[in-house]
């Protein structure tokens, strides 16, 4: 009789992971034969002992639970403090981050390399923002927003909720109610190929 996999061993795609009897076998990354498990892709093999289920996980995946400094993350802007803006990241280098309990912080003086008076002038809850990892304090992270490729890429109207439309490097306008917000844009904002629905 073969050897099962052990949890956190790297199996190859079609390789063996044990039996039935053993395992309850995931469905989207292992497949049954004969009683026996394999794999059906390239990856780390995950072991639930409470639940007796075996999965693998792809590379990236496993990757994904550490952030870095100099990850890029996109976000949604949960709360505006009186100097900073807190951020939950959704996506982590362009990889969808499913059950992110990941924050960051932009500091106002991580915002823009212009002078920023007021956060209000940058951000609005629920904005969408591209940002940098700067910096990491236990489970939390400090995020800048400087540079052309960083800030806001998606906000709506704070009276109507139309998304909002590019006026100036620094003003949107909602075309349903003639509202006109600050932000701190990003040079893509209106026109980013990413996904942004979570
Ligand atoms: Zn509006």
């Amino acid at each position: 009789m073969k050897d099962s996999a052990k949890d956190k061993e790297i199996v190859l795609t079609g390789q063996y992971l044990g039996v039935v009897e053993e395992y309850l076998p995931d469905k989207q990354s292992t497949y049954v034969k004969d009683g026996g498990i394999y794999a059906t892709k390239t990856g780390i093999v995950k072991i639930d002992k409470d639940r007796r289920s075996i999965k693998v996980l792809g590379y990236q995946e496993e990757d994904r639970k550490t952030v870095k400094i100099g990850d890029i993350v996109i976000g949604t802007v949960l709360f505006l403090r009186l100097y900073s803006v807190g951020i939950s990241f959704a996506t982590i280098n362009n990889k969808i981050q499913f059950n992110s309990s990941y924050l960051g912080n932009v500091h106002v003086s991580h915002i823009s390399k212009r002078y920023t008076e007021k956060i209000s002038d940058a951000f609005q809850i629920t904005d969408i923002v591209r940002a940098k990892v700067t910096s990491q304090e236990e489970n939390e992270y400090s995020l800048s927003t400087e540079g052309n490729d960083f800030g806001v890429i998606h906000a709506d109207c704070s009276i109507c909720g139309t998304t909002l439309g590019r006026i100036s490097p620094d003003k949107l306008r909602c075309e349903r109610c003639g509202n006109v917000e600050n932000r701190k844009l990003a040079n893509d904002y209106g026109n980013v190929a990413e996904s942004l629905k979570y």
